[in-house]
């Protein structure tokens, strides 16, 4: 990291639990370059009202049904269209050719109530660092201003089909596994009540990492795929897509990146056979050092997954 110019500090087990204490903790790193932890929901609100000062009128509870070339249809009407930008995420795809690309992979998280002086104490955290694990399938843990803990990742879960419905927001079995990792985590906080749980669905691809397209004569254009990585990446996203729509050539649209799309994922039943093959494997090398078996080393050689 530091070869890319990062600013890094590494610390061995003493060093990682005087920032953060837990049995489970043997090393660290810490990433002080161009990092931040944001609030999403009040970011969402802000480009809002940024949006509405710019004199973009959002419409809600407006599905749209399909779409096509000058033309976007909802349940009630039609709307004529220049051009048309997709940021649909882990939603039904309105391009078949997107769907090709994208499974819907839940994600659930916890939040603590505040956190006391004393159980504040007995983790430290004052630099109040975003932590993660470095397991494949990791937990990913923030300090709120109000001193709460939100805990979530670990399980993602692919269900047959890749349905996204409101439904699946709620999901007592990842829960409650996630609620018996965050007290192995922090046993020291045992008793501390969850206030909040929640999920949703991730735009997964195979190559975990946002792509691009057009389609309609140049018309339409979509972002998507960014694989739980998109607080930050959309911005970038955003941008490259917007250019696509306007046929620019900039750096981003003229990359190999940006043209090249992921490896498609089968259809099913081989896509959920294949997720959860992927899973299960991903599941045995973090119970097993980190050892990497067959399966996923060739999955490594065909650049898939999050060394792609
Ligand atoms: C539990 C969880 C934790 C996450 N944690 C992190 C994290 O720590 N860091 C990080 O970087 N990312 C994280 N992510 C991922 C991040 O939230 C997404 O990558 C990001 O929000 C994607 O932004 P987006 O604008 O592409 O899509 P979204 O924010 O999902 O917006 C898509 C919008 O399109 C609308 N839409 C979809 N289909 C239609 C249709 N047919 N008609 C009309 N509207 C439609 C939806 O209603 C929605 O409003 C997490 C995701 C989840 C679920």
């Amino acid at each position: 990291m530091r070869r890319f110019g990062h600013e890094v500090e590494v610390f061995d087990r003493e060093g990682v639990q005087a920032e953060v204490a837990s049995p489970l903790y043997r090393g660290g790193i810490w990433d002080k370059t161009d990092s931040a932890i944001l609030d999403p929901g009040k970011l969402a609100d802000g480009l809002r009202r940024a949006a509405h000062a710019q004199g973009v009128r959002i419409y809600e509870h407006s599905e749209v049904t399909a779409i096509g070339e000058g033309q976007v249809r909802t349940a009630k009407s039609v709307v004529k269209t220049d051009k048309t930008l997709l940021a649909t995420s882990a939603y039904k795809p309105l391009l078949r050719e997107m769907g090709r690309y994208i499974a819907p992979v839940y994600d659930y998280a916890l939040m603590t109530e505040p956190l006391s002086e004393a159980q504040q104490q007995s983790i430290g955290w004052r630099n109040r660092q975003g932590v993660g694990d470095g397991a494949n399938q990791f937990h990913y843990y923030r300090l709120t201003q109000d001193n709460r803990i939100l805990f979530g990742g670990y399980d993602a879960v692919y269900r047959y089909g890749g349905p996204v419905e409101p439904q699946y927001d709620d999901y007592d079995q990842s829960f409650a596994m996630l609620s018996q990792h965050f007290f192995t985590n922090f046993p020291q906080l045992e008793g501390i009540r969850f206030t909040h749980r929640w999920g949703g669905a991730i735009d997964t691809c195979s190559r975990f990492s946002a792509f691009f397209g057009t389609a309609h004569n140049g018309r339409t254009a979509y972002a998507t795929g960014y694989t739980g990585l998109g607080v930050a990446a959309t911005r970038f996203g955003a941008q490259t897509a917007l250019d696509l729509l306007d046929g620019k050539r900039t750096e981003a649209t003229q990359s190999q990146y940006v043209r090249s799309k992921p490896l498609p994922f089968p259809p099913e039943p081989l896509r959920y056979a294949v997720i959860e093959l992927t899973r299960r494997k991903l599941d045995k090398a973090d119970k097993n050092e980190g050892r990497r078996g067959l399966w996923l080393k060739t999955l490594d050689k065909l650049g898939l997954g999050f060394d792609s």
